[in-house]
C-alpha cells in the first residue's frame, strides 16, 4: 500500500458548505504471507477505510495498492473479480453483515454463485464443510441468523468469507460486538483457521489486549495517519511514538480489581476538519515543540522493523 489517501466531502449541517475530511492521508503499509498485521487506533483513525480501501470496497482519492506487483487500479473488471476472489473480509458486526432473510448455507455459498464456482451440489458440499470448520453444525445449513447467538454468527460471517478459499482477510474488529468470553473463542477460531488455510490477515482493532494476542506486526493510526510500525514485542516493549506511549499506558492494568484505567484518558481528539498544520497530534502530545505546530513529520525507519512519523526521531532512514 503506498501512499494511500481518501477524502470524504462532509456537511456539517443541512445547507453548510461541503468540507472535506482526510480519513486517510499517506498511508504506507507491506502486508506480507502469511502474517497477521494490525491496525490500531482510536475510532475515526481511518483504520476500516484503510481496510476496505484495500480490497477497493471503497475507491482511493490517491495511492496505489500492489499485490504480488500488481496494482489494483490497472486491473479491468474481470481479472479485478478473479482478485477479489483472493480478498475477503469479515466485519464487526456479525447481526448487521448477514441478510436476516436468507438461510445461512445460501449466504455462506453466495460468494460462490457470485464467483461462478461448482455447481449448486458442490456449493452445498462446501457449506457443510465450512459448518464444521468453524464449529458450527451441519444442521444449521438451513437455520435463519436470527436463530443464532452473536459469536455463531460470527462464525457464519467467517464461513462465508472463507468459502472462496482466499488468501487475505480484512478483520475489521470481528470480535468488537461480542462478549469478553466469546471472544477469545472467536480469536482462537481465526487463529486456527489462519494455520490451517494459510491465510494473512490484516487485523483492524481498537483493542490493544487483542491485537497484542493476535498480531506479528501493529501499525499504528492516528487522525488517517499511519505513525508507528512495529513488531508486536517490539511496540509493547519500546514503543516511540507520543501517541503509542500513551495508548500503551491507557491499558487496564491486567490483575483484578485493578481494571480501571492507569492514566487518565487520553484527551480530545482535533476535529477532523480543522486539523492544525504540522504534527495531528500536537495538542495531546507532551513532547511538543514549535517545530510539531508547523511542520508534518515524515515517517523514518529506526530499523529494518520498525518505522515512526514523529520530529523526536530525526535520525533514521525517511520511508518513501
Ligand atoms: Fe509530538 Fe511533535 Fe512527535 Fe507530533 S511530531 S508526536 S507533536 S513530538
Ligand atoms: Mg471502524
Amino acid at each position: 500500500v503506498k501512499g494511500l489517501k481518501k477524502d470524504f466531502s462532509v456537511r456539517t449541517r443541512f445547507g453548510a458548505p461541503k468540507q472535506v475530511v482526510k480519513a486517510i492521508n499517506d498511508v504506507d503499509f507491506s502486508l506480507y504471507e502469511g502474517e497477521t498485521f494490525a491496525l490500531v487506533g482510536e475510532s475515526g483513525c481511518g483504520k476500516s477505510t484503510t481496510g476496505r480501501a484495500v480490497l477497493r470496497l471503497i475507491e482511493p482519492t490517491e495511492g496505489r495498492i500492489l499485490y504480488n506487483g500488481t496494482d489494483l487500479a490497472e486491473l479491468g473488471p474481470r481479472r479485478l473479480t478473479a482478485l477479489r476472489k483472493e480478498m475477503q473480509m469479515v466485519f464487526q458486526d456479525p447481526y448487521s453483515s448477514l441478510n436476516p432473510r436468507k438461510r445461512v448455507g445460501e449466504m455462506i455459498e453466495e460468494p460462490l454463485v457470485i464467483h461462478g464456482i461448482g455447481d449448486k451440489k458442490e456449493r452445498t458440499l462446501r457449506a457443510l464443510q465450512l459448518l464444521e470448520k468453524v464449529g458450527l453444525h451441519p444442521e444449521h445449513y438451513y437455520r435463519f441468523p436470527h436463530e443464532f447467538s452473536g459469536g455463531q454468527r460470527q462464525r457464519i460471517g467467517i464461513a462465508r468469507a472463507l468459502a472462496v478459499r482466499p488468501k487475505i482477510i480484512v478483520c475489521d474488529e470481528p470480535v468488537s460486538a461480542l462478549d469478553v468470553s466469546i471472544q477469545s473463542q472467536i480469536i482462537n477460531l481465526l487463529e486456527e483457521l489462519q494455520e490451517q488455510e494459510k491465510l494473512t490477515y490484516l487485523f483492524i482493532s481498537h483493542d490493544l489486549g487483542v491485537v497484542r494476542h493476535m498480531a506479528d506486526r501493529i501499525g499504528v493510526m492516528y487522525m488517517g495517519r499511519l505513525v508507528e510500525v512495529a513488531p508486536t514485542e517490539r511496540l509493547f516493549a519500546e514503543p516511540r511514538h507520543p501517541y503509542t506511549q500513551e495508548l500503551l499506558a491507557a491499558i487496564p492494568a491486567a490483575a483484578p480489581g485493578e481494571g480501571k484505567l492507569r492514566r487518565a484518558p487520553l484527551g480530545e481528539m482535533p476535529s477532523p476538519l480543522h486539523l492544525p498544520p504540522g504534527c495531528a497530534f500536537q495538542n495531546r502530545c507532551p513532547h511538543a515543540t514549535e517545530r510539531c505546530r508547523g511542520e508534518m513529520p515524515v515517517t523514518r525507519r529506526l530499523d529494518e522493523s520498525h518505522e515512526v512519523q514523529c520530529h523526536l526521531y530525526d535520525i533514521g532512514e525517511v520511508t518513501a
